[in-house]
């Protein structure tokens, strides 16, 4: 054991989800295509529409200035006739905007394919990864490629638009303008991305800090049980007081960032009225013309902060694409269906391991199985002993299909496992009850229901009783209805233990793996459940995986296994009397008698 907790620490998976992957365009193309070209071809246009207006407005701006100041230097003709049409115009252009700013809506995609992925997926991730590509990863891309469509392209074809009419307006002006404005966006990037790095701290202290109460929490009674609760919101008053700095921090940042681009803007302004004034006043511009330009420019200034902004959002949103994207191409190994079936009447339920190998994905150079054969004859119960850590959970993984033997092959009924369908063979072969029954949230019904979809509530009650659970349950008020807390909390082990072991008879299984499925129980609760076991044996083909040797006394066969092989089979009266490794096993067990009631 000490050996593979050494080799724990690299993942040596050599599967392609390892490591960063780029961007996949050409899939991207593939997954837009087919749903939502039009919506998307409409978007464009939207923008680009957009774009158009926002550069126009600067230029009727002028021309109204032009025919205020005509009319302030001559008072002859109407100047209402006059700037009617143009007014009008304008007001139609600034209602196309405002409806306009929706922006186009996003597609909405959820993230498929992580549930079928294969086990050995989830061995190599962490569960709270997956879940924040399910959530944060979507949402992120979602929303940059939406920013991209809307506002992106708006910006570049409003800076363009603009700049056209800014040097058609005055060039020397324009000179200036694109002198000024680098500078000072260059600042502005600077200062940006030092409140950005600061807003990232900020939201890994509050991340922390929530880490910290979400394990409080979580292991609530652990906490009460050593007394713990004040050390605890010590830690977490810690963690919340570095948090609330941090963000005073930011603050204090964000409020210096927009008074420093609030002074620069007007100064900006400032400036341009200044240098065009004088133009103005030296007759090479017309008062017009400066309103305009004063506009556009702005309309250029805000439109390239956009950009700047966006470009920051764009690489996040590749980035969380290509992560999203890694996980909808990735096919698993073992498909969740197709296959043959054996019809149920030719079913004998007959097991072979034939010599094989296995090492486990994430750490193939240790080998965990090593030429193993074993045989569980149909109708009979076989035991699989041997020391923790020996691999016997392993077999059973193997049975049900988790993994794909790497040498080797396992057979049902003479057939290789490989050719059968996994979701028959896991739906309504199998029934696998283990040492930690993991329930849901929900009613007792539901969760018996799950064996089985659409079973009837006869078939979930007379399910409770096979597996000595409908007296218990029928004692809570609620009875069926009752909900058992998050992973069962409201349930002692041994229910919970008898709930796993309904839910598994439920499928009527021909094959039945019990991985230690009593040695976390008390002994009171051990028997009630054993004799349900006991019960639920009778006429199955059963492996009964034990570490406690009492419970595998009456099997029909007795497998000891030792580091990945087997090394004795018989009965238990025939291992007694050959002195092996089981003699040995029993012997030292007998040792420590009181032991069994202990927790392990
Ligand atoms: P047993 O059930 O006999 O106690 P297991 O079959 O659980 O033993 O484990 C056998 C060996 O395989 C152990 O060395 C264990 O560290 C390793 N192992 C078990 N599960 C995994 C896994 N998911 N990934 C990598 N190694 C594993
Ligand atoms: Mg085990």
């Amino acid at each position: 054991v000490a050996l593979c907790e050494a080799e724990e620490a690299p993942p040596t998976y050599s599967r392609p989800y390892v490591g960063e992957s780029r961007f996949n365009w050409k899939l991207f193309w593939q997954f837009l295509r087919p749903h939502n070209l039009l919506v998307l071809g409409v978007a464009i246009v939207l923008a680009l529409g957009a774009a158009l207006v926002n550069v126009q407005i600067p230029l009727l701006l002028g021309q109204l200035v032009e025919i205020v100041a005509k009319y302030t230097r001559d008072h002859v003709g109407s100047f209402l006739t006059e700037s009617r049409n143009l007014s009008t115009h304008l007001l139609i252009l600034y209602g196309v905007q405002v409806q306009q700013e929706g922006g186009p809506g996003g597609t909405q995609r959820s993230l498929p394919g992580a549930p079928e992925q294969d086990i050995a997926f989830f061995d190599a991730k962490k569960t709270g990864q997956l879940v924040s590509r399910l959530t944060t990863d979507v949402q992120e891309f979602k929303s940059s490629f939406k920013l991209v469509i809307s506002q992106g392209l708006r910006s570049c074809t409003q800076v363009a638009g603009c700049l056209v009419s800014l040097s058609m307006l005055s060039t020397r002006l324009t000179l200036l303008l694109m002198v000024a404005t680098p500078m000072l966006m260059g600042v502005g990037t600077l200062m940006g991305s030092a409140l950005r790095k600061l807003s990232r701290q900020c939201q890994e202290q509050v991340a922390r800090a929530t880490g910290v109460a979400d394990e409080a929490l979580g292991n609530v009674r652990t906490v009460r049980a050593f007394a713990m609760e004040n050390r605890e919101e010590e830690r977490y008053g810690a963690e919340l007081e570095e948090s609330r700095c941090k963000a005073e921090e930011l603050g204090r940042g964000i409020a210096l960032f927009q008074g420093l681009s609030n002074i620069a803007f007007n100064c900006m302004v400032l400036g341009t009225l200044f240098i065009g004034g004088s133009l103005v006043a030296g007759q090479q511009l017309r008062g017009g013309d400066l309103m305009s330009f004063l506009v556009a420019s702005q309309t250029v200034q805000r439109s390239m902060a956009n950009l700047s902004v966006l470009f920051g959002q764009v690489v996040r949103g590749l980035s969380a694409g290509a992560r999203v994207f890694e996980y909808m191409t990735l096919s698993p190994c073992i498909p969740l269906s197709g296959g043959c079936h054996i019809p149920r009447e030719h079913l004998h339920g007959a097991i072979t391991f034939h010599n094989v190998c296995f090492s486990y994905p994430c750490r193939p150079g240790f080998q965990v199985l090593k030429d193993f054969s074993l045989t569980l004859p149909p109708g009979k119960i076989v035991a699989l002993v041997g020391q923790s850590g020996g691999g016997k959970t392993t077999v059973a993984s193997l049975l049900e299909r988790f993994y794909d033997p790497t040498a080797g092959m396992v057979t049902l009924d003479g057939r290789d496992l490989r050719t059968l369908d996994p979701s028959w063979l896991r739906g309504q072969v199998i029934g696998f009850i283990s040492q930690e029954p993991v329930l849901f949230g929900t009613t007792i019904m539901e969760n018996i229901r799950f064996g089985k979809m659409g079973a009837s509530d006869e078939e979930v009650y007379a399910a409770a009783r096979e597996a000595n659970a409908h007296e218990f349950i029928t004692s809570f008020p609620e009875g069926y209805n009752t909900i058992v807390g998050e992973r069962g909390a409201t349930l002692s082990g041994g229910q919970k233990q008898r709930l796993a072991i309904a839910r598994a008879l439920i499928k009527q299984p021909t094959v039945l793996i019990l991985d230690e499925a009593t040695s976390a129980l008390d002994s009171e609760s051990e028997r009630v459940v054993q004799e349900a076991l006991d019960r639920a044996s009778t006429g199955r083909t059963v492996l009964v995986i034990a570490h406690r040797l009492s419970t595998v006394r009456g099997a029909h066969h007795i497998v000891v296994m030792a580091r990945g092989q087997v090394c004795e089979v018989g009965t238990h009266e025939e291992l007694l009397k050959k002195g092996g490794l089981y003699a040995e096993l029993i012997r030292r067990q007998a040792l420590d008698t009181p032991a069994p009631e202990m927790p392990r």
